[in-house]
């Protein structure tokens, strides 16, 4: 399988203080690669990186096979790649109807996007006057994976999707983001505590100190070894 997004010995640091440190990943199309590890491990700036909001001190980014190492953001995304950060960045006093409306900006219509968010997500609808901010969270964050979508992504970056979200909640948000990559989106998705996402990951890498330490199929024994190591119990 040819790798969507793919990084190779990416270096990145925050004010000189290298915190990843030759990181290397892939990401085909279709695939959910999981990217694990314990608090400060560097998983979100390696999102940063592959999203063009943090530049890489050295090392590639490519994108289908194009180098895009240096890119900024907005031709990043202009690309494919889509960052859903944590705590989905939903607009809290605008509608679900209105958060979605904004991203018309991308040159698909009105009603193309609320069929695709309302087709995927059809709480949104029965939702869709309701201010974004009322929604529970874990339809806020369907709302934020719907804006997602509305850009066609190529490349779909999910940063702590379970955060504060009840386990039964986090697992049915997983079964759609499985279902998002089975129609050819590449998606890498970060998490802190492993268990939901490694129900769908095709692959998983466990990040400790800026380093990949360990990736392969998310088999029983990475996660035993994820469970010994980093997660305690909840992997
Ligand atoms: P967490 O789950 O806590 O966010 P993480 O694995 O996503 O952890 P990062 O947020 O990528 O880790 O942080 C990696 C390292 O970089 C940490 O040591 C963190 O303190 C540091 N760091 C992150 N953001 C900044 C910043 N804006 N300025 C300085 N240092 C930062």
């Amino acid at each position: 399988m040819s790798a969507i997004l793919e990084l190779s010995g990416v270096r990145a640091a925050y004010d000189r203080i290298t915190v990843l440190h030759g990181v290397d990943l892939q990401v085909a199309a279709g695939q959910v690669v999981a990217l694990l590890g314990p608090n400060g491990a560097g998983k979100t700036t390696t999102l940063r990186v592959a999203s063009g909001v943090h530049s890489l001190e050295s090392g590639r980014l490519r994108l289908g096979g194009r180098d895009m190492t240096g890119a900024d953001p907005r031709d990043l995304a202009r690309a494919g790649v889509c960052l859903i950060p944590e705590g989905r960045g939903v607009f809290p006093n605008l509608s679900v109807r209105d958060n979605l409306l904004m991203m018309t900006f991308t040159g698909r219509g009105r009603a193309e996007i609320e069929e695709i968010a309302f087709q995927r997500f059809p709480i949104l609808h029965r939702r869709a006057s309701q201010a974004a901010g009322t929604l529970s969270g874990g339809e806020q964050q369907m709302l934020a994976l719907a804006r997602g979508l509305a850009t066609d992504p190529a490349v779909l970056l999910l940063d702590e999707l379970s955060m504060g979200l009840a386990p039964l909640i986090v697992g049915r948000l997983y079964e759609q983001v499985a279902e998002i990559a089975r129609q050819g989106v590449a998606v890498l998705v970060v998490e802190q505590f492993a268990a939901a996402v490694l129900d769908i990951a095709d692959h998983a890498a466990v990040l400790v100190r800026g380093r990949v330490q360990r990736q392969g199929h998310p088999d029983g024994g990475l996660r035993a070894e994820l469970s010994a190591l980093y997660l305690g119990s909840s992997a």
